[in-house]
């Protein structure tokens, strides 16, 4: 590990545009280009807000926890919520797939497109962990 930074934050929906902006500013310390950045922060936003709307079913007093870290190989960003969980998560991470009808069910596939490595950890009752290595 190089470097590591954690921050938690109340499940409203303003503070997925916080963690955004947190996240960018930490691995900016990387040499990452302005386009490497907008695509860490569609992801960010994408795995953030699922852990809210999805996760904790719009609670605003539920907690998310985003835990970056750089390595020597690359950045890991991980979003944590001890929310709903994914019942079924290969299912779930299918291109336009959602449980809610109004939405796109895109967000799994802005996150595999920022990622080389994409792991979602998730069981029913428990909460998901969703982690992205680039
Ligand atoms: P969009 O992201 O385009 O607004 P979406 O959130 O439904 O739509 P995805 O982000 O791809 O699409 O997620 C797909 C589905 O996976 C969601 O509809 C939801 O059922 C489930 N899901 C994703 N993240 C979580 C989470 N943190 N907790 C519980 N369920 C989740
Ligand atoms: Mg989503």
């Amino acid at each position: 590990i190089i470097n590591r930074c954690t921050i938690e934050f109340a499940s409203i929906p303003e503070n997925v545009a916080f963690a955004r902006v947190a996240v960018a500013a930490f691995a900016s310390q990387l040499d990452c280009t302005l386009p490497e950045l907008e695509e860490i922060k569609v992801a960010v936003s994408e795995a953030v807000g699922n852990a809210i709307i999805h996760g904790y079913r719009n609670k605003p007093d539920k907690t998310v926890r985003v835990i970056v870290t750089i390595y020597k190989e690359g950045l890991e960003i991980r979003v944590e919520d001890c929310g709903t969980g994914i019942a079924d998560i290969d299912l779930a991470m299918q291109p336009a797939y959602s449980t809610d009808p109004e939405r796109m069910g895109l967000g799994f596939v802005f996150m595999q497109s920022f990622s080389d490595r994409l792991q979602v950890d998730s069981s029913p009752g428990q909460g998901t962990t969703v982690t992205m290595f680039k």
